[in-house]
C-alpha cells in the first residue's frame, strides 16, 4: 500500500491520486473484506503488546472533507481492539481559551504517552485547512504553520512517537451521494449538518489547501497517505494495512520480567 504514501518533497497534485481506485483489489470486494479482518485481528494483537512493551507511543491522524468517512474509519479499522487501548480525539472549533493559546497548544496535550495509540478525528491540520479557507486569521500567519507543524511533528518523532496521516479522498460527486443519504435515512439524518453546503460550495479552495498542506508537511518523520476513500471497505482496508505494517516493523515483544516463577509459584501453592 506505499503507493498511497506521498513522497517528502515532491510536487503533489491530488488529481493523480483518484477516489475511486481499487488498487489490486478491483473486483475483489470479498477478498478484501477478509484481509481487513486479518488486519484487524492483526492490529488487536500488537495493540496489546504496544501496551505491554511500554516502549512506542502511535498517533493516527485522519482529515477529510465531510462525508469523507473519518468516523466509519476508525470504527473498521479498531474494531476488535481493547477499547482502553486506543483513545479517539476529536478537535472541534476552537473554544475561548483554546484561541487564547498557540494552536498546537491543544494538539500537543492530546498527543499519545508510551504504549497509547491515539487516534486524532481532525487535527492541527484544520489551521492550513478551515482557517486558511476562510481566512480565520491573515495569510503570513497561516503560511509559516506548515513549518512549524513540521518541526512540532519532527519532536514528537524524535521522542519516540511514530506518526500516520491520512487524508480519505473522496469525490465531489460521492459527497453529494452521502449527504443525500444522511438526509434520508433517519438513522443518518442527525449527520446533517446544513452548514455542510457551505463548505461544499469552497471544495476546490478545499482541495488546493489539502494540496498544499500535503506537499508541505508529507516528511520522512511523518508521512501523509492520500487515501481512495470512494468506496468505504477499500479505504478500510488500505487504512488498516498501514497502520498494521507500520506496527509490526516494530517487532515487539512482550516484557521479560526478571521473577523466578518457581519461587512465586511454589509461594502462591502454599498461600
Ligand atoms: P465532524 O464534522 O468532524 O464530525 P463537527 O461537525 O463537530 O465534527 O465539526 C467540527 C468542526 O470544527 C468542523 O467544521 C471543523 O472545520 C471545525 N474546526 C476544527 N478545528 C478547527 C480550527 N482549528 N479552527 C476552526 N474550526 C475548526
Amino acid at each position: 500500500m506505499d503507493r498511497y504514501r506521498i513522497e517528502p518533497g515532491k510536487k503533489f497534485k491530488l488529481s493523480d491520486y483518484s477516489p475511486d481506485d481499487l488498487g489490486d483489489f478491483e473486483g475483489k470486494k470479498q477478498k478484501g473484506n477478509e484481509k481487513l479482518a486479518e488486519y484487524r485481528a492483526e492490529i488487536d494483537r500488537l495493540q496489546e503488546l504496544l501496551y505491554c512493551e511500554h516502549k512506542h507511543r502511535l498517533l493516527v491522524v485522519f482529515q477529510a472533507m465531510d462525508g469523507g468517512g473519518k468516523d466509519g474509519t476508525v470504527r473498521a479499522v479498531f474494531d476488535g481492539v481493547n477499547p482502553q487501548g486506543v483513545r479517539v480525539t476529536s478537535f472541534k472549533v476552537p473554544t475561548e481559551i483554546e484561541l487564547d493559546h498557540d494552536y498546537l497548544w491543544r494538539i500537543h496535550a492530546q498527543t499519545p504517552g508510551k504504549g497509547e495509540i491515539v487516534v486524532f478525528n481532525r487535527s492541527h491540520y484544520e489551521d492550513v485547512l478551515v482557517v486558511r479557507v476562510h481566512n480565520l486569521v491573515p495569510k503570513e500567519v497561516w503560511k509559516k504553520r506548515y513549518k512549524q507543524i513540521n518541526d512540532f511533528e519532527q519532536q514528537l518523532a524524535e521522542e519516540g512517537t511514530t506518526i500516520l496521516k491520512f487524508f480519505l479522498n473522496i469525490s465531489l460527486d460521492e459527497q453529494k451521494e452521502r449527504m443525500l443519504e444522511r438526509l434520508e435515512m433517519p438513522e443518518k439524518r442527525w449527520k446533517f449538518n446544513p452548514g455542510d453546503l457551505d463548505e461544499r460550495k469552497l471544495w476546490p479552495e478545499y482541495m488546493s489547501a489539502f494540496e498544499d498542506a500535503i506537499e508541505k508537511t508529507s516528511t520522512k518523520w511523518a508521512p501523509w497517505y492520500v487515501i481512495p476513500a470512494n468506496r468505504n471497505w477499500y479505504r478500510n482496508l488500505v487504512v488498516a494495512s498501514v497502520i498494521a505494517d507500520t506496527m509490526r516493523s516494530w517487532k515487539m515483544q512482550y516484557p521479560d520480567p526478571q521473577i523466578d516463577v518457581e519461587l512465586y509459584k511454589k509461594q502462591l501453592m502454599e498461600s
